[in-house]
């Protein structure tokens, strides 16, 4: 059944190994995993989870190659005409041939990525992940792609329905019928590294990124739609979209939600989270709801340092921005050689932690940033052309998402309901990479300006993970609530009490 994320949904970037994982968190949603199996669904679905069955856009591996010979044809293409590798994908084992793009524009693949859908719904699944989402969109964005027969007509049948006199002349022709880019770009860059190093300043180039990236949009849409038609009924559409990057945003208005590997500078400790900061405030700014990770670079560090007490601040910061951090049971970890190495979280360091979200869920279900992290107004509602997610890009830097400080190391979140509930998260960044710990603060004072929500308060109540709720005195020193934290560990939520 489609349904999209709470605030307090505790969600499993894959199917667990052991259903006991499920309990022992409290999952909620598996969002994504190519199960097929009504029986494992079924069994998932009777512990009231909401499950996502999974379609890769990027490539056919080489089992699927070998079963459908056609596929190897439908690979996105340089300006010469060859094949485009993979750069993160290791080359087959068997053949040690290098992973190629698949083409999301090319019939042959089209067809296999649908396939595909009709196997990850088969079993009942609640919802269509698509991992990948770009697929050969990513090639075009720094790879030096794709130029294949049917991206070439594709793009002049973009060009011909924006058709203008300023087009035409800056593609030198009198009609985008038969327009070849192809060999209007081998004119400036014959070759992939010309083409790659010249390619923004050779004219159309803005428009054809915007037609790869349409492309990808419309093709997560189609998938979507399969999807529906094989549950016979609506269904959740996902994606991973790496945030805060603007050009993922294209796919944005199609997902019901979304997931992302963001990266937490791991090796900085509580210091390197401003991207993750971004992140969030952007997907709550795109109105988007995210299940985050950290990336395998991350979990490699996490795993070699034994750094738990920092993914637990990983998790307190995601939730603080209205976001979620996927439960860390099982995190794949950048290794060399690119073999396999994860991390595998323990459930009795971090399942607290995710109790303590969902008993409070009623702090954080339907709240949104205010303050410095909220929403920036007269945002563009779609994202497909080049302009559009530049005019995004200067609405969310207008106003930097600085959070609000206190103390030494201590970030404040300031959030707020319809109905005027305010919920204030204090989360303690004060990891050290040497101790590996986080450094308690006693006697925290934290200043919110009373210009955020136009008042100021009597008194308040703090939520703490690890301590019993206490009440607070709030004193109003002239345009400024303050209240004292006599201790904060990890993360506490405040909230107030207005004067009558
Ligand atoms: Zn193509």
């Amino acid at each position: 059944m489609k349904r999209s994320l709470y605030h307090d949904d505790v969600v499993f970037l894959s199917p667990a190994a052991d259903f006991s994982s499920y309990v022992k968190y409290g999952a909620t949603v598996v969002a994504s995993g190519g199960i097929h199996s009504s029986d494992y669904i079924n069994k998932l679905k009777q512990q009231g989870l909401h499950v996502g069955g999974t379609v890769w856009c990027l490539t056919a591996p080489g089992h699927d190659l070998h079963a459908n010979p056609d596929l190897a044809a439908a690979t996105a293409r340089d300006i010469t005409g060859e094949p485009i590798a993979i750069p993160w994908i290791a080359p087959d084992s068997h053949s040690n041939a290098p992973a190629v793009f698949g083409c999301v524009n090319h019939p042959a693949f089209r067809a296999y990525m649908r396939r595909k859908v009709c196997d990850a719904m088969a079993g009942g699944a609640d919802g269509l992940h698509v991992d990948e989402h770009l697929g050969s969109a990513a090639a075009a964005l720094s790879l030096g792609g794709c130029f294949c027969d049917f991206c070439v007509a594709g793009f002049a049948a973009y060009c011909a329905q924006r058709q203008n006199q300023e087009l035409l002349r800056t593609a030198k022709v009198s009609s985008f019928e038969n327009f070849n880019y192809r060999s209007f770009v081998k004119t400036y860059a014959p070759t992939r590294d010309q083409y790659i190093s010249l390619k923004g300043a050779i004219p159309l180039h803005a428009e054809f990124v915007d037609f790869q990236l349409g492309c990808a949009a419309d093709n997560v849409a189609s998938l979507g739609r399969l999807a529906q038609d094989v549950a016979a009924g609506p269904v959740s559409l996902s994606a991973n979209v790496c945030l805060p990057g603007l050009e993922h945003t294209v796919v944005v208005p199609q997902l019901t939600y979304c997931t992302g590997e963001i990266d937490h500078n791991a090796a900085q400790g509580g210091m390197g989270l401003g991207t993750a900061v971004s992140a969030y405030r952007m997907a709550e700014t795109l109105r988007i709801p995210m299940a985050a990770t950290a990336t395998p670079r991350d979990w490699a560090f996490v795993n070699s340092q034994n750094a738990e007490q920092l993914v637990c601040l990983w998790i307190a910061l995601a939730y603080a921005c209205g976001q979620r951090f996927m439960a860390p049971n099982r995190m794949l970890c950048a290794a060399p050689n690119g073999s396999s190495q994860w991390f595998c979280g323990s459930a009795a360091t971090f399942s607290p932690l995710y109790s303590f979200v969902k008993k409070h869920g009623f702090l954080l279900n339907d709240f949104s940033a205010a303050g410095p992290l909220s929403r920036p107004d007269a945002l563009p509602v779609s994202f497909e052309t080049t302009d559009k997610r530049k005019a995004l890009g200067e609405a969310l830097a207008a106003r930097p998402a600085t959070p609000l400080a206190a103390g030494d190391g201590v970030l404040v979140f300031p959030r707020v309901k319809g109905d005027g509930t305010v919920a204030i998260h204090v989360v303690n960044c004060s990891y050290s990479v040497n101790s590996k710990r986080i450094a308690p603060q006693t006697n925290l004072e934290v200043r919110i300006p009373n210009s955020i929500f136009n008042r100021n308060f009597s008194g308040g109540t703090a939520y703490s993970y690890g301590a019993e709720p206490f009440k607070l005195t709030v004193e109003n020193q002239g345009d400024t609530s303050v209240f004292v934290l006599p201790e904060l560990k990890l993360w506490s939520i405040v909230t107030f009490e207005y004067w009558a």
